[in-house]
């Protein structure tokens, strides 16, 4: 132990004694719970030379597979997964039967992980800890235990679960009832006769589905008693996989290090192509393999990369499981009563199942549906809905848990700093920095806590990270002479953000389910676990440590205080994403590719989009530019014309891209504001240097103008549209409009346009390097295009122009944009000036966020933003289309 430890702390050997006599025990470190999470801490901690003491209100150790023994309780993440993986010898030495384990195999895991590492001796079990208390004069928690000696500890870590406190039934009468009455989740350790008795299961989750084909084969009759049907995949049980096994021998170590990387904590590639670039029978064919696989990651991951994200996306999977269900069940209402219809697949834990719908084939077994005839009552001889009473001998509720909190607040009081307890401090909903930890509770680690990855992954890898960064990061503070380490208010409402973010790409929002606290009457609502996949939480975790403790302050009584505040994920976490895989590719800088080395770069590289959404039709021609003929592409909309027309300049700094290369952009475009999109191949530099771009840009424009009608366009004014320096192209096309004389435009829509030629606002410094689009790489656009003399010509530098008399402008910029700043300016210019002016200032966003559609998924709403100013350019009222398939809501306000 490191000198700046009190010598209290290193009582531990006495710590049995005085658990034992009622004295308070004294340890470095407090670990309640003794499943997954707590055993993996004992055995770190101890190897680490702190002193521990471990508690769990149950017997022996295992945590949620020593309480949940009811008949087919099973893992339902492949074994081969779900085991721990820090210590190569101990995966050597345990090999398992079946691909889903059983909860008796589970159990049996644990205590030989639990035996190897002698882990027992430091256990307090058949002990609750029943509040806890933080005290600042001795910087250290004071627990209270149910039986035997409190525990005053330096660091208190609830290793408490989130699946571990059940949730107590809604329905009234309970007590009254005459019969057996059974949780799934405290399953008797001796097992439950139903042999020729009538069972009634209330709950249809993963403890109801698992259970009732069983107990069906056992009961003399079975009522089950569904509220919300669920969606389930035969799991095919049997040996492990070969090809599976075979991985894991072959290489154990990138098998388990891909795991920790990826999204769910096992290791598949995601998925590439979108649903819409498949055919009907290539996405059959696809489910029907995952589902004669009886893979649940499988099912929730590989079908199509938009399944997850995009509403309609995932209509498609859920109406091929709902074919499956009615194709199962001979009763056509049975069928469509278990048919879920209310959830996106995966918003709501998918179960596994073993016969499960055929289960409702069997003469002895019959489906409540709780939504037509709800529970009034549980009587002394059985149950009573709005339609009748039916007697039963036994009670199986499997009515699930207080998920990812219960366990956590049953502690109570949790006092911290303040004074108030984490319960009050809860009331609205937890808040945490990483699930792991709190602000105003020093010293508190949560393992799993709401705001981690947790449940939406495989737990024994989320467990394994939590549990290492935590334990790496006492050691590092021990050594460091810090007794305190406390989150800041600031980094956790950069996580509560961060965490919405994220959440907003999901369908998890959409559901009413124990991910959002749905299930427990007066809990307050919203996404509980993070929704950013565990390889990206791994990552940020990791930020924070090199960061110096990104988000902590760190105390002792010895050393000076340390405190690097900040928030650790300012981006949207999918350009977050992108911007890494971006760093990770190493690419050369754009500008030294030269400007045809440059432009089979760009080409080269859109080709590995995600193509764009169809459209009514895709059209190219030749249009008439400054200087002779000029190339175009044509987006109509897919509904009766005619429509109105919007003349589009593509970005690429006036060197780069072509009327194609705005692909998807376009088409989004199209599809949400209803408008035809002329994308305009107008001239770039070196050959053709300023003005020659923007002579192209009131030239196409003119010439879409003339030609509108033959364009399928309805008479009127056109719009004009474009991204960065397209969005420049369209800015000064509206002055030259202005003032030679035409043609009219009703609205301009600039996206990260470049308005000016000076490089000295903040966005240009902040956002140098990093961001894709770098100052450098403006730089020299800028020196390809315009000479310096010409660079305050309103032509290239609209800022500079005369600004009264413009049509209304959507101007858009992005948070980590080098162009953000002169965006801005521009609209507040062009607002001074008179001009109708809405501004987008998209937080998190960089440069290319809206133009990357289906890959930065968060900037679709701004998208749809867009479309409708488009339409009410266009004189058109808004288009609730244009928000169909939206995967966010967007968070684009200015802050
Ligand atoms: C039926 C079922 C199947 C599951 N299947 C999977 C799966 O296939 N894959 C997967 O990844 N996850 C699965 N889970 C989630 C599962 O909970 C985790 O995988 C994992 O077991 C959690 O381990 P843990 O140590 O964090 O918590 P737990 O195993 O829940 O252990 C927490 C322990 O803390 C104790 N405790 C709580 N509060 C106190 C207190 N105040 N004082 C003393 N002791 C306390 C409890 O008694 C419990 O023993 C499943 C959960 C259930 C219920």
């Amino acid at each position: 132990m490191s000198d700046a430890i009190p010598a209290s702390d290193t009582r531990a050997a006495a710590g049995a004694f005085e658990a034992a006599h009622g004295v308070t025990q004294h340890v470095d470190v407090a670990v309640v719970g003794a499943g997954f999470a707590g055993l993996y801490l004992l055995h770190r901690l101890r190897k680490a030379g702190f002193s521990v003491v471990g508690m769990d209100e149950a017997d022996d150790v295992g945590g949620t597979w020593y309480w949940n023994r009811y008949p087919g309780a099973r893992c339902d993440i492949q074994t081969v997964d779900y085991s721990y993986s820090f210590d190569p010898e101990l995966e050597r030495d345990w090999t398992w039967s079946e691909k889903y384990a059983t909860q008796p195999e589970i159990l049996r895991y644990l205590g030989f992980v639990a035996d190897r590492y002698d882990l027992r001796r430091d256990i307090r079990f058949g002990t609750k800890v029943i509040a806890a208390n933080w005290d600042d004069a001795t910087a250290r928690w004071l627990l209270t235990t149910s039986n035997g000696a409190n525990v005053s500890c330096r660091y208190y870590i609830m290793a408490t679960g989130c699946l571990s406190a059940p949730k107590p039934p809604e329905i009234d009468g309970v007590k009254d009832f005459k019969g057996e009455v059974y949780f799934t989740s405290r399953w008797p350790h001796q097992g439950v006769d139903l042999k020729g008795k009538r069972v009634a299961v209330i709950g249809t989750g993963s403890s109801g589905i698992q259970s009732i084909p069983i107990i069906a084969e056992q009961a003399a009759h079975l009522t089950v008693f569904q509220r919300t049907p669920n969606f389930a995949l035969p799991a095919h049980n049997g040996q492990v996989p070969a090809e599976r096994a075979a991985q894991l021998q072959q290489d154990r170590a990138t098998f388990r290090e891909q795991a920790r990387w990826s999204m769910a904590g096992v290791p598949l590639p995601p998925a590439t192509e979108l649903s819409f670039q498949l055919s009907d029978a290539e996405r059959r064919a696809r489910f029907e393999k995952l589902w004669a696989a009886g893979d649940l990651v499988g099912m929730l991951t590989q079908l199509w990369a938009d399944q997850a994200t995009d509403p309609e996306a995932n209509a498609l999977l859920a109406e091929l499981f709902r074919e499956k269900i009615r194709s199962i069940v001979r009763d056509p209402e049975t069928a469509e009563a278990l048919c879920p219809n209310d959830h996106p697949f995966g918003s709501k834990r998918p179960c596994l199942d073993t016969n499960y719908y055929a289960t409702f084939n069997r003469p002895n077994v019959t489906l409540v549906n709780l939504r037509k005839e709800p529970i009034t009552a549980i009587t002394p001889s059985g149950i009573k809905t709005g339609q009748r009473s039916i007697d039963v001998d036994v009670i199986v509720l499997a009515t699930g848990f207080d998920a990812m909190t219960g366990a956590i607040t049953a502690v109570h009081p949790i006092t911290g700093r303040s004074g108030k307890s984490l319960t009050e401090l809860w009331a609205h909903g937890p808040q945490t920095y990483l699930g792991l930890t709190v602000a105003g509770f020093p010293n508190l680690f949560l393992i799993t806590g709401p705001g981690s990855p947790s449940v939406l992954s495989n737990m024994a890898v989320s467990i394994e990270q939590h549990v290492d960064w935590v334990v790496d990061r006492l050691i590092e503070l021990r050594a460091a002479g810090f007794t305190t380490v406390e989150a800041t208010e600031t980094a956790q409402a950069g996580w509560a953000r961060h965490m919405a973010d994220c959440a907003t790409l999901t369908l998890h929002r959409l559901a009413n389910t124990w991910y959002t606290g749905a299930n427990v009457p007066g809990k307050p609502q919203g996404v509980m676990p993070y929704t950013g996949g565990v390889g990206p939480y791994r990552s940020i975790c990791n930020e924070i440590a090199s960061k110096g403790m990104l988000g902590f302050r760190l105390t002792g009584p010895t050393v000076a205080e340390q405190c690097n505040d900040g928030e650790v994920v300012r981006l949207q976490p999918d350009v977050r994403l992108v911007l890494n895989m971006l760093a990770q590719m190493n690419l050369p800088p754009i500008e030294s590719m030269g400007a045809q080395g440059a432009r089979d770069f760009i080409a080269e590289f859109n080709k590995s989009r995600p193509a764009g959404r169809p459209v009514g039709e895709v059209k190219d021609g030749t249009l008439t530019g400054a200087d002779g003929p000029l190339p175009y592409r044509l987006y109509r909309p897919a509904t009766p014309g005619p429509h109105g027309i919007v003349v589009y300049f593509h970005g690429g700094g006036w060197v780069l891209g072509d009327e194609q290369s705005d692909d998807p952009f376009c088409r989004d475009l199209c599809r949400r504001s209803g408008l035809i999109f002329v994308s305009v191949g107008y001239r770039h530099a070196p050959e053709h240097r300023f003005p020659a771009a923007a002579e192209d840009g009131l030239a196409a424009t003119r010439w879409v103008a003339e030609h509108a009608s033959e364009l399928g366009s309805r008479p009127g004014p056109l719009m004009v549209a474009g991204w960065s320096a397209g969005a420049n192209i369209a800015a000064v096309t509206c002055q030259l409009a202005r003032d030679r004389g035409g043609p009219e435009i009703a609205g301009q829509l600039l996206v990260c346009p470049v308005t000016d030629c000076r490089f000295d606002r903040p966005s240009y410094s902040d956002n140098a390097a990093g961001y894709f689009l770098t100052r450098s790489l403006m730089f020299w656009f800028w020196d390809i295009y315009c000479s310096p003399a010409d660079r305050s010509d309103p032509r290239v530098s609209p800022l500079r122009g005369k600004l009264a008399g413009l049509p209304p402008a959507y101007v858009v910029t992005c948070e980590f944009d080098p162009l953000r700043d002169e965006g801005i300016a521009y609209a507040e210019a062009l607002q001074k000036a008179g001009v109708a002016v809405e501004q987008l200032q998209a937080r998190g966003h960089f440069h290319s966020s809206f133009p990357m559609v289906d890959v930065v998924l968060t900037s679709a709403s701004g998208r749809a933003q867009m479309a409708n100013a488009l339409r009410r350019f266009a004189g058109l009222g808004q288009d609730n289309q244009s928000q169909r398939s939206d995967p966010t809501t967007f968070n684009a306000a200015a802050e």
